[in-house]
């Protein structure tokens, strides 16, 4: 199986040929196409937006609008202005636990957050809920790491107030049912949230249709620029929202004892905005629909299918998650009791990139029952030939450390 997109299309690929890129769960490599654009606004529109009365500045503001339009295009939001430009997921999710859950949360009310989130949508929950005296209880796991429903329709009561999951564990690749979440959440009530940094890269989102009230995302993980994100809402929660940060942009006028609000998508976008990074993402998803989005979700479910049967076989192998055909591209596993930091640096050395640690999900880790795992992960540059040379590699490495 060859890879989706030519590696000469990823300038860092192609003056590396030898490397074996298998860490895209953490960051994407970036396409020739995503930086043009992005050095393209520099030369040519750049100047701050929305201040000034020049054209040139007009010309930045028009850039900004355009990639609203064109990333919400691609995250199937037809009301753009619900579409918040935030600095990554981890942004996008302190501003809602932070803005929602300060004016909403008190005690008694309950929030729910799964055992297989990301520390950036666990502890903002778990920090809020601490200082508003709510409950925070954490929905068990099915087997196969995804939120367990049943447990979760049994849990819910009308103190719940909110539910944050992911849609893609980072670290099992296991994929959650958004829609029957969200419903379980409409239900009674609660506001549902769905950390989306692992699910917008590698499979439509369809935001509109997908019945969830948040959905938030990472440009670097969708082949787009760091520092640059987004925080989909729905319009009715978005405009009872307070303001999360205040200062320029975001007001509709100043008085000397109170302020009132700029309209949406201004009132939750304080001070400069990072015009380049949205353009750079605005690239990214022309990009990623350019090669069509349900392509690249079949090339890395066919990969990693691949992976789990050619390093699942290999003995002392184990491979945590979901069953080979029910997950996104992520496969974690260890290797008997070779400490997956010591496997991840012998096959730095063969120029294989993989990560090694408790991925940000140190609840998950305890749940699985272990400290640490190795985690590779693919996307559309990636082929058959970088999972034959994996599963080379870590038979090279219990020879190595003498692991029969
Ligand atoms: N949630 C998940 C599931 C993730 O994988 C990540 C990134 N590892 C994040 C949230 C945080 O994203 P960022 O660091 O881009 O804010």
């Amino acid at each position: 199986m060859s890879a989706l997109v030519p590696r000469s299309d990823f300038p860092l690929l192609s003056v590396n040929p030898a490397l074996v890129y298998l860490d895209s769960a953490a960051t994407a490599q970036k396409p020739r196409a995503v930086l043009d654009a992005m050095n393209e606004f520099y030369e040519s529109d750049y100047a701050n937006p929305h201040r000034g009365a020049y054209a040139l500045s007009a010309r930045a503001t028009e850039r900004y609008a355009r990639a609203r339009g064109a990333v919400a295009r691609f995250f199937g939001v037809r009301d753009e202005e619900c579409l918040i430009f935030t600095r990554g997921t981890t942004d996008s999710l302190n501003l809602i636990a932070g803005a929602w859950g300060r004016a909403n949360l008190g005690r008694g009310d309950e929030v729910i957050v799964t055992g297989a989130e990301h520390h950036a949508n666990f502890v903002p929950w778990q920090q809020i809920a601490i200082e508003r005296g709510a409950t925070f209880t954490i929905c068990p796991l099915a087997a196969d790491g995804r939120a367990d429903v049943e447990a979760l329709a049994a849990l819910v009561s009308r103190k719940t107030r909110v539910i944050a999951f992911n849609h893609v564990s980072n670290v099992l690749g296991a994929i959650n049912s958004v829609p029957e979440i969200a419903s379980i959440a409409r239900s009674v009530g609660a506001l549902s949230v769905c950390d989306g940094a692992q699910g917008a890269p590698h499979m439509a989102v369809g935001f509109d249709a997908l019945g969830v009230d948040f959905y938030a995302a990472s440009a670097h993980k969708m082949l787009g620029p760091m520092g640059t994100g987004v925080l989909i809402g729905r319009r009715e929660v978005l405009e009872l929202l307070p303001p999360y940060q205040t200062g320029g942009d975001m007001i509709e006028f100043v008085g000397d004892e109170r302020t009132t609000w700029n309209v949406l998508p201004h009132k939750l976008e304080a001070g400069t905005p990072n015009v380049a990074g949205a353009v750079g993402l605005a690239a990214a998803c022309d990009y990623l629909t350019a090669i069509g989005i349900d392509a690249v979700a079949s090339h890395e479910r066919a990969l990693v299918r691949l992976a789990y049967e050619r390093v699942s076989a290999i003995e002392h192998v184990r491979v945590h998650g979901p069953a080979a055909t029910e997950r996104s591209g992520v496969l974690s596993f260890t290797v008997g009791d070779i400490h997956p930091h010591d496997l991840a640096s012998l096959l730095d050395e063969r120029q294989i990139c993989i990560r090694a640690g408790h991925h940000c999900a140190q609840p998950l880790m305890r749940r699985l029952g272990v400290s640490a795992t190795a985690r590779a992960s693919f996307y559309v540059y990636n082929d058959e030939n970088d999972v034959e040379t994996l599963g080379a590699a870590i038979e090279s490495a219990k020879r190595v450390f003498a692991l029969a």
